[in-house]
Formats: C-alpha cells, structure tokens, sequence
C-alpha cells in the first residue's frame, strides 16, 4: 500500500465527508476543514422535511434526471448508482426504506441519527476535522490559507479535495465565494443559478391576501415541453414546490434569454429583474380529460350562480377557483371554452426566486477544468466533488446520489494519483 500521506478535505458537506471515509479507510491522514462552527449544517436541514437520500426508479430513468446535457454526471452516477448509496446508509444504521413515490428515505427520516453515526466512524477512522476554518485561498507555495479563530494559518497537504457546495442557503455555510478564488486562479467556473427554487408572480393584492400560504393541490404545471404534476403553494411573491421546481432549467434559460435574470458574474448571487415575462399553464384538473370536464360542466345549472357551480361540478376549491379568476377576463359560460380554461390557467412567471431559499445551485466548476477523475486540470492534486460541481437535477433524491457518487469518483482518483506520485 502507499505510505500514508496527508489529505486536506476542504468543506464538510456530505461530499467532503464521503470523500474523508474513503480516504481514511485507504490509511491516509485526512482533515477536514470546515468553516461553520459543526459540519454538514446543509444535510441537516435537507433532513427537516425529510431526508431523501435517492429515488428506486429503474436507473435507466433514474440518469436521465440530470438532463440531455450532462453526460459528465451521468457517468459518474452510473458508477455508484443509488443501491450502493442505499447500502452505505444501511451499513451505517441508518436503514432505508422506499416510499409510495420511489423516493428512498432512512427509517428515523431526520439527517441527524446518519449524521451521529457517521461522524462516530469517520472518527474511528482517525479523520480530523477541523470547524471555523474557513478556506480563504491558495498560497503562493501551492498550500491553503485558512481563517480561523486563532488567525490565519498555511497548509500545504499532498493532495487536497474540495467539497465547497453551492451558492444555495448560504447561511448554512456554502455561500460560493470560492468561485470567484478559482475563476481568478484561472480555474473555470460556469455562473451559479438558483435551482430548485421558487418562481415570482406579481399576484393581486387580494389574491395574496387570501391565498398566501394554501396549496394548488393535485395540479399539473407546464412549460416549454415540461410538464410536472404534484402541489405548488401561493407564496407572498409566487409559487414554490416540487411541481415548479420541475420547470425552472427551462424557465431560467427563457427569462435569462429577455434579460429579466442577471447573474452576478461568478459570486453565485441571483438577480435581478427587469421585464421579465414567462407563461407557465397549470392545469387544475389532471386526471380528467378536457371532453370528460366539459360534460360535468354542461349539466344544468339551475339556479346556482356560475362560480358555485363550476367549484361543484369540477370539484375545485377556493384557491384554485381564485386563480382561474386571478388569470384573467371573465369566466366562460360555454362548457367546453371552461373545461378549457381550468384545463389550461396562465400565469406568468416574472422572475425567479432568489439563491438565498433554493434547494440547490446549477453552475459550479466547468467540467471542462476536470479530469475523468475529477482532478483539476491545471492543478495536480487538487480535487473537487459535490454540488460545486457544473451539474443539475431535480428533487427527489437525485442531488444526494450526485453529491456522494461524485464524491466516490474524486476519492478514488485521489487514492490512484497518491499512488503513482509516491
Ligand atoms: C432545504 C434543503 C433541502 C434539501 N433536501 C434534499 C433532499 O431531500 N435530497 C437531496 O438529494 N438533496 C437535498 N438537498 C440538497 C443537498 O443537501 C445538497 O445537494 C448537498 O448538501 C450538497 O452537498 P455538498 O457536500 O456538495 O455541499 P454542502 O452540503 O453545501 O457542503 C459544503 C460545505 O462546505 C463548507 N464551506 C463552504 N465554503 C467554505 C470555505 N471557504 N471554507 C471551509 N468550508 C467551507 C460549508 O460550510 C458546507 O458545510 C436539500 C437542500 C436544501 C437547502
């Protein structure tokens, strides 16, 4: 085996941590720098509304998440696809089970029992780990800067993994400023963007008033070819949940094309809004054929005014009868020109929500700057893993299962390269 080696692990998410497992488990002396007070405070908060480690669907689907443009990722996740993660956790206590939705959860669903039992191991395994050091740069000698409480200190490891995260929830640790280090270290990064996130609607002053807080419930939301069904919830400025997150790729690119998003050239901060305008269609009723509707809504009126009738006849309740009406125009009498309307709801879409609440970052470090092993190009030794990586997908799972497979591939890159250096 290689003489053991010191490895810096900068960032302790989830990818610095996997990465700090497997390279202690070779016998290499690992340290994690972490500049928040505890690590993993992101992977924390993913467990509040819980902890979707990866989704069972057949991974043939699964890779296709990650969108037609991402080979790179695809790859990397085809090599530690979602059973290894799902025995990972098992092997660490933290027994998974699958949901009605595909979605794979632990059993106690909150990150923190995993996150005990795992910082326990990493323990065991000698990994140090290092909080309230905040990697501020490389030094002129190839080492690291660090801020810490007791000043600024110089590390030069054998070989280093970086594992930063994104721009999203900055206040949980990961608030990118290292793009901007790495973009002026000649270093290429592709500007951060909210994903995940909410969308903004300039809603009525009485819409909000009322809606503020309820759930469109069993809705289907399109755009530009995308259709995503599930819940959205009336937000004070918009829209947030599973069913828009779905549309933002498409939604992002549009507004990004008028000029309504700019990006702040690589600090990860999202944007401002100009004219924006994007129209997204939601369909209040799914599972009902537009004819089949239109027959409900043909049915005699008697004396009913038009608003009771339609809320009876098509099931609706109170938020989605308001959008239809918060949409625009009159309400058609005619049934199948209403079965139409509530099949096929405008709303247009002014912007998007900003970076500070989105469940994850697209953009990060160009693939281009990376090696198949997910070294730097132009920097031997240096590695890096996670959501500081240029990829994107959507909820359910796909996230974590990236973040740890690109964490696998970069620590094995690492433990390859340690070897043939010695
Ligand atoms: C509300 C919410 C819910 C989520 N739910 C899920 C879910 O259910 N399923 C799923 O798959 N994904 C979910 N995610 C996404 C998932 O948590 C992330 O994709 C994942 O944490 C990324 O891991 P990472 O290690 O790459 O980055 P991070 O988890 O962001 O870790 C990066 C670490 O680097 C540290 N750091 C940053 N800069 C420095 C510096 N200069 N010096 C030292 N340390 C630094 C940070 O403090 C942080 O601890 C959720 C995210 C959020 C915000």
């Amino acid at each position: 085996m290689t003489a053991a080696k010191d490895v810096a692990v900068i960032g302790g998410g989830p990818a610095g941590l996997f990465t700090a497992e497997i390279i202690a488990r070779a016998g290499h002396r690992v340290t994690v720098y972490e500049r928040m007070p505890s690590p993993a405070r992101k992977l924390l908060m993913a467990g509040r509304g819980g902890l979707n480690l990866t989704h069972s669907e057949p991974i043939e689907n699964f890779l296709t998440r990650y969108g037609s443009e991402a080979d790179k990722v695809r790859a990397v996740v085809a090599s530690f696809p979602p059973s290894a993660l799902i025995d990972w956790a098992n092997g660490l206590g933290a027994e998974t089970f699958t949901g009605s939705s595909g979605r794979v959860f632990p059993r106690a669903m909150k990150a923190s029992p995993l996150l005990r039992a795992w910082l326990r191991r990493l323990g065991e395994l000698g990994v140090t780990i290092k909080t309230r050091h905040r990697w501020a740069g490389f030094t002129p000698e190839g080492g690291h800067a660090f801020e810490t409480p007791d000043g600024a200190i110089a590390v030069k490891p054998d070989a280093t993994l970086f594992a930063l995260g994104g721009a999203s929830w900055p206040k949980l640790g990961s608030d990118a400023a290292w793009a901007e280090t790495f973009a002026s270290a000649g270093i290429p990064v592709t500007p951060l963007a909210a994903a995940n996130c909410g969308v903004l609607i300039d809603w009525s002053e009485i819409f909000r008033s009322r809606f503020e807080g309820s759930a469109l419930k069993r809705i289907a939301l399109s755009y530009a070819g995308d259709t995503a069904r599930g819940e959205a919830i009336i937000t004070r400025t918009g829209l947030e949940g599973g069913a828009i997150y779905a549309l933002v790729p498409h939604l992002r690119e549009s507004l990004r094309a008028q000029g309504s998003v700019s990006l702040a050239a690589l600090g990860g901060r999202l944007a401002e809004r100009e004219s924006p305008s994007a129209i997204i269609t939601v369909d209040l009723k799914p599972d009902i054929e537009e004819a089949a509707l239109a027959d409900r809504l043909a049915k005699p009126r008697a004396k009913e005014t038009l608003t009771n009738f339609i809320r009876k006849a098509a099931h609706l309740d109170p938020p989605q009868l308001a959008l239809i009406r918060e949409a625009g125009a009159s309400l058609p009498e005619d049934p199948s020109a209403l079965a139409a309307r509530i099949k096929s709801v405008p709303v247009t879409v002014t912007g998007l929500a900003s970076i500070e609440r989105a469940i994850s970052t697209a953009g990060g470090m160009d693939w281009t700057a990376l090696t198949d092993d997910l070294m730097i190009a132009n920097r031997p030794g240096l590695f890096a893993a996670g959501e500081m990586l240029d990829w994107e997908a959507p909820t359910g799972g796909y996230l974590l299962q990236a973040t740890f497979a690109t964490a696998t591939r970069a620590a094995n890159g690492m433990l390859r390269w340690l070897a043939s250096a010695t």
